[in-house]
């Protein structure tokens, strides 16, 4: 295997490559912190028009798989005659340990090993340890400050890292167990390449797929249901990161069960548990208590987070449930005879939460009210509001009487009204008054240029006849019936009275 090579900061660096090994090595799943690694290009093929699939010897690009989305990044090719003095890779110091399993470097970038191990950290649920160790919280905060510059450098810093290079856009495991890089320019095969994952990216699907395995976990803890579904919804742009995480638990909960879902969920982040994954052997499986979601190829794989959760999972997780941050279920509803949550993990929980404080002061502001009490103000609100409502549509009626009943008619076939003022919206009911000082009664309603809403009433009659007149003329639609017909129509008021009198005369003229 390699005999040189060194780990720092979730780097690898390697001084050989592996080429007689056919197999991918899926770097992946011997340390899920690597973000820049070496390897060699075993294959490449133009798929479609500028686009190409490439594979190399080994790999820290996860493909999509177990729910979890594919990394992005990208492939440099490293010169082929290193610099006198060697490359970074060439430095590595002599005797190097397996590149990922136990060099000090890499532990030390774990940063949290010690913490298991002391009695304190035990019992306290990790948090004790910290303090009560002699420079064990300063590890941490140390770690945790190389994990975040580590996270939005990637592609600028690191040693040698590459800058530029040809995109990674998509990562896709094959039939027969190949790792498929996607790139829209190709790779000379047998390249030596560095590679530098979109950390960014990976370690908040890291942080969300851990949340929601804590999360399935207690759900089937405290009401026995289990994860029928799980879906990370990606952002692109300037959206780019998790947009959400839904989970789909197989029995209803209610807004109290839900509450303790995310409340015990917290606690298992707070309490720092260590996430582990292994392939158990088929003996030692059968006697295992563990969530079973998606089947893997190459024997089941277990991730554990103690007293949280097992689970059946192919995907990537963070070291401690505490890099997760937080949990927050931002919405659920039933689906298909269960409950499908929305929830949100670390700093996407934390933008969710400020957004929505951000959002309920403002309400608040307008409402002259506490943030606690805005709800309660906006329902006195509505309930004035529609008190409100109900007399002002009382007094457009009642204005609307008063003009129909003042409404002085000179005509004795045709009241004929044209009204601009939208204060009484109940046409009908004015042509129904209007109706009581001549044969037929229209009263137009303006509705915009040129156009008007009718409504056309008579007490002895056929209004309708006079609304098809109407409609015909001024490209009109609706009806009704003798006593009362209502419609909109579209024309100047000169055409439309000139035509109304003509046909209400016409009517009236014909029937009595
Ligand atoms: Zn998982």
């Amino acid at each position: 295997m390699l005999s040189l090579a060194r780990m720092e900061k979730g780097i690898l660096f390697l001084s050989e490559a592996n080429a007689t090994d056919m197999t991918v090595r899926k770097l992946y799943y011997e340390n899920a912190y690597i973000r820049e690694f070496d390897a060699t290009v075993t294959s490449c093929r133009e798929i479609s028009d500028s686009r190409f699939a490439v594979t190399l010897d080994r790999t820290a690009f996860y493909p999509e798989g177990g729910g979890q989305p594919a990394d992005t990044g990208v492939i440099r090719v490293l010169d082929a005659s290193p610099a006198p003095g060697g490359s970074a890779a060439n430095q590595a110091s002599p005797g190097g340990h397996g590149a990922n399993e136990s060099t000090p470097a890499a532990a030390a970038n774990d940063g949290y090993g010690a913490n298991p191990a002391t009695p304190a950290a035990a019992a306290n649920g990790g948090y004790g340890a910290n303090e009560s160790t002699p420079g064990g919280y300063g590890a941490n905060q140390a770690t945790l400050a190389a994990d975040a510059n580590g996270g939005y450098a990637v592609n600028e810093a690191g040693p040698g890292g590459p800058a530029g290079g040809i995109a990674v856009l998509d990562v896709r495991e094959g039939g027969d167990g190949e790792v498929v890089h996607f790139t829209r320019e190709p790779l000379p095969a047998g390249a030596a390449v560095r590679c530098a994952l979109n950390w960014e990216r990976r370690i908040e699907l890291m942080r969300h797929h851990t949340g929601e395995h804590i999360v399935s976990g207690v759900i089937n803890r405290l009401y026995g249901y289990h994860n029928a579904g799980f879906h990370m919804s990606m952002g692109a742009g300037a959206n780019a990161g998790v947009n959400f995480v839904s989970v789909d638990a197989s029995g209803p909960l209610d807004g109290e069960q839900i509450a303790e879902v995310e409340r015990l969920a917290n606690d298992a982040v707070r309490a720092g548990i260590p996430v582990a994954s292994a392939c158990p052997a088929p003996s030692e499986l059968a006697g295992m208590a563990y969530r079973s979601k998606k089947e893997f190829s190459g024997g089941v794989r277990i991730v554990t987070i103690p007293g949280a959760d097992a689970c059946a999972c192919c995907g990537l997780h963070v070291r401690r449930t505490l890099e997760v941050g937080l949990v927050r279920i931002t919405a659920w509803e039933r689906y298909k005879g269960g409950t499908r949550l929305y929830m949100l993990c670390g700093r996407r929980a934390e933008e969710d939460y400020g957004a929505k404080n951000a959002a309920l002061r403002e309400i608040a502001e307008l409402l002259s009210a506490r943030p606690e009490t805005a709800a309660g103000a906006v329902r006195r609100l509505l309930d004035e509001n529609a008190k409100a409502a109900y007399a002002i549509g009382r007094a457009k009626t009642e204005i609307t009487r008063l003009r129909a009943e003042n409404l002085r008619v000179e005509d004795t076939a045709l009241a004929c009204v044209f009204e601009e003022d939208g204060d009484f919206a109940d046409i009908a009911l004015y042509a129904g008054i209007a109706a009581e000082k001549a044969e037929i009664a229209a009263v137009f309603l303006k509705n915009g240029e040129g156009k008007y809403r009718y409504a056309v009433a008579s007490k002895s009659k056929d209004a309708s006849a006079l609304a098809k007149e109407l409609n015909r003329a001024f490209s009109g639609k609706g009806g009704g019936k003798s006593a009362l017909a209502q419609g909109t129509l579209t024309g100047s008021e000169e055409d439309i009275r000139r035509l109304a009198y003509a046909a209400a005369n016409e009517i009236c003229g014909e029937r009595s």
